[in-house]
């Protein structure tokens, strides 16, 4: 049996990048259902053509994560098409050119945990409620799993905001963890290291000259 057969599986940011790769892993492991969530239309839209040509079933919706009443009506539209949500991978999220910690503005401290942070939680909170509501398959109700990022354990330099947003994602994967994990609920993240995606191509190409190749020196096969 492959890892995801028969889920119903729902992607954040799915449009590009990581999400884009996991949407695409959970077709081919099987699932029965990926739902495409972007604000990118025309990549979202290219994602689930992909995804269902691939023979999996595949929806794709426009939702901006960062507003939590679309998010709540994005969760029970899922459930409604497909009567259940195993899997959600919550991992839509932004980044922007290193700033000084005491330079940083409001706009971009408010943005930055807007859609890194508060987007984060609006997802889990809707998540939750409907896997609270849904019977056990296998044992289990559902399964959360939250992009994080190596900032979300050390930092992240002239990225104050981006640190903290994601230093704030762990701290809501652990409490949802410990909460739930009796109700058959299981919730991880990840925190992936430097990955060759739009994000970072966009944030190197906005920095100041020296920090590509700081960047760079980071990762030990360059
Ligand atoms: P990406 O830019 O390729 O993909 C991010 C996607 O999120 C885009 O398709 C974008 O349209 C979507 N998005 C942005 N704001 C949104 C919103 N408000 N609502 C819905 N969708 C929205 O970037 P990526 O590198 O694949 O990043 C994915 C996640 O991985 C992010 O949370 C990022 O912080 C994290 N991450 C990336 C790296 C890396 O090196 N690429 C490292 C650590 C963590």
């Amino acid at each position: 049996m492959r890892l995801h057969e028969g889920v119903v599986a729902l992607v954040t940011g799915a449009a590009s990048g990581i999400g884009r790769a996991s949407a695409g892993q959970f077709a081919r492991e099987g699932a029965r259902a990926v739902v495409v969530v972007d604000i990118d239309e025309t990549g979202g839209r290219e994602v689930a053509a992909e995804i269902a040509r691939s023979g999996c079933e595949a929806l794709f919706l426009r939702v901006d994560v960062s507003d939590a009443a679309a998010v709540a009506a994005l969760v029970e539209h899922v459930a409604d098409r497909f009567g259940r949500l195993d899997c959600a991978h919550n991992n839509a999220g932004i980044s922007e050119p290193p700033v000084p910690f005491h330079e940083l503005g409001e706009a971009s401290w408010q943005r930055m945990l807007a859609l890194n942070l508060s987007s984060v939680f609006w997802c889990m909170q809707a998540e939750i409620r409907q896997m609270l509501r849904q019977p056990l398959v296998r044992g289990r109700r559902g399964v959360i799993v939250n992009t994080s990022s190596g900032a979300g354990i050390v930092p992240a330099l002239g990225q104050a905001h981006y640190t903290a947003a994601k230093h704030g994602v762990l701290g809501l994967t652990k409490c949802a963890a410990a909460e739930y994990v009796s109700a058959g609920i299981r919730t991880n993240a990840i925190c992936p290291g430097l990955t060759d995606t739009r994000m970072v191509r966009e944030f190197l190409a906005a920095s100041p000259p020296g920090v590509a190749e700081a960047v760079r020196r980071t990762v030990p096969g360059g």
